[in-house]
């Protein structure tokens, strides 16, 4: 039987694994920490439940079709709810809004909240939806690196998008030219930050993110975040997949231009095919020291990191729901802090989430569990100790300020998780959240294909190679993995083409 290894058990590692182990391949797949799930992983501090990583989750379909492909029926496995409001937004002048998941009713919130002419509202959402459902399948759903690509319909019903995608200007300039209300253009301009780049350097094309919002919308696992991989791992395992955790792979082996398999501390192992969910950075630096590196590809600028306080508050706040925003007064100043002079704004914008809003037990009774972000640059040797104590102290003195209580006399847990841990923890480069930052407008084709040109068999998946970070684009990048590795029968062939 033909074989696969998997280096990493990320999201992206798992989706791979169920993939191949469809297509007929024992698959094995290599994890250097004790658990399965990358930067999704769950904690608990006392008696409160913590997602680590990720906290917003979009295109559910994308999980659901791993079961489906596998002939099982998904909703034994993994079920989730759509959210409505997805998110309640909270301004220093005092102003709020909520972010209904219709857009007929998020355009009337914003007109009665903020003034802005619904009907705008409602343009720019279609306008959203029209963009990403002429680019994505493009984009997204395919590798940018084959010619069959650039062959079928799909590339003309992008073509025909490029006029409205705003390449030339940054997605701030294109936000800005279409409302005049500084505050819902910070509203739109956020929408960068869910690819951890900076929406006034990258290209209008990002507009296409709040479709995925607004018009296809937000949803809430049951369990946690944490579900969605624990949920895969328990499907791969039924498949037969293997995992050996605790085993760092410390080198993939080729022989000429072909791969052999990899080697860890326990041994050396034979595969047909290998697919790495390492970012593509350390992939090359350390598991292929002796292949030449696509220097270009490996030196994009990277996306943001985060700084996440961990913290269990003695206290319920109704005024506060699952996904929380308090902006920044200065948000151009919030990201020169963040990409230019590579610190923290001291007046930064603060997310926060609270899973107990939704699941009572993620809290003891009367208290709830706050999972508090603030975008940081990811780490280019900066001294972590003092930003984050740093940004404690601003972020507390912000959420006081705008929740009128006192915060910090509330905490009865508290962690904190920075760009040094993250990158300890799963080997992303510079612990940066979503591989390179989309800051500019070849990001896209810059981004490493999902497939070596010089080495048959070898393949990439994960947030550091195409098409980007993020849950959703993970599970597309294994999805193309998936259709790029010829089936078992022919695995000695693999990635000839
Ligand atoms: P990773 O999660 O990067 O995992 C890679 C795995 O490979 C790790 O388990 C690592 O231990 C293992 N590994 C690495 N090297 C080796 C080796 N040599 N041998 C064996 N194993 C190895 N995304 C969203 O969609 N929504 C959000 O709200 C969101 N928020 C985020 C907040 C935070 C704080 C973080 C950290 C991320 C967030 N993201 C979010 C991004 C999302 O979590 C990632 O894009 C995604 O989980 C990355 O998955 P991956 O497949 O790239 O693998």
């Amino acid at each position: 039987m033909a074989e696969a290894a998997i280096v990493g058990a990320g999201i992206g590692g798992i989706a791979a694994a169920i993939r191949l182990a469809v297509k007929g391949y024992e698959v094995t797949v290599f994890e250097a920490n004790h658990t399965f799930g990358g930067k999704m992983q769950e904690f608990w501090l006392g008696d409160y439940r913590f997602d680590a990583g990720p906290s917003l989750f979009t295109l559910p379909h994308l999980v659901d079709e791993l079961f489906t492909l596998a002939g099982r029926t998904p909703s034994d496995y993994f079920t989730y709810i759509r959210l409505d409001p997805v998110t309640h937004y909270f301004w220093p002048d005092g102003s709020r809004l909520k972010a209904y998941a219709d857009a007929a009713q998020f355009a009337k919130e914003a007109e009665q909240q903020l003034g802005v002419p619904k009907q705008a509202v409602q343009n720019a959402l279609a306008k959203s939806s029209r963009l990403y459902k002429g680019t994505a399948d493009t984009f997204l759903q395919k590798s940018l690196h084959r010619l069959n690509t650039y062959l079928s319909v799909d590339v003309l019903k992008a073509l025909s998008c490029l006029s409205d995608l705003g390449l030339i200007s940054s997605m701030h300039k294109v936000n800005a030219s279409q409302f005049t209300d500084p505050r819902f253009v910070q509203l739109l301009d956020r929408f960068a930050t869910y690819n951890g780049s900076d929406p006034y350097q990258a290209p209008g094309t990002l507009n296409i993110i709040p479709h995925l919002e607004h018009n296809l919308g937000a949803f809430y696992p049951k369990g946690g975040i944490y579900a969605i991989a624990a949920s895969l791992v328990k499907l791969a395992e039924e498949l037969g997949v293997k995992f050996r955790y605790n085993e760092q792979v410390n080198r993939i082996t080729t022989a000429g231009k072909r791969i052999t398999g990899l080697e860890t501390p326990d041994g050396i192992y034979k595969a047909d095919v290998v697919v790495s969910n390492m970012d593509i950075v350390p992939t090359y630096r350390k598991l292929l020291p002796d292949q030449a590196a696509p220097e270009k590809t490996l030196q994009q600028p990277r996306s943001s990191s985060a700084l996440i306080y961990y913290l269990g508050i003695k206290r319920q706040f109704p005024s506060l729901h699952l996904h929380n925003i308090f902006f920044s007064q200065d948000y151009k100043s919030e990201f020169e802090h963040i990409f230019q002079r590579k610190t923290i704004s001291s007046d930064p914008t603060v997310y926060v989430n609270i899973t107990s809003k939704m699941e009572a037990a993620d809290a003891p009774a009367g208290a709830e569990n706050w999972f508090v972000m603030v975008n940081v640059p990811y780490n280019q040797g900066q001294d972590w100790q003092q930003l984050t104590a740093h940004t404690r102290q601003v972020m507390l003195r912000k959420l006081s300020q705008m929740l009128g209580t006192e915060i910090e006399p509330l905490i009865e847990q508290e962690q904190v998780l920075d760009p040094i841990i993250i990158e300890s923890r799963t080997s992303s480069y510079g612990g940066a959240l979503y591989g390179s930052s989309s800051n500019n407008r070849m990001a896209a084709f810059l981004r490493h294909p999902n497939f070596s040109s010089k080495i048959k068999g070898l393949y990439f998946c994960g947030g550091s190679v195409h098409p980007g970070g993020g849950i959703p684009l993970c599970l597309l990048s294994a999805k193309i993995v998936g259709g790029l590795v010829p089936s078992a029968s022919t695995g000695s062939k693999a990635n000839t083409e």
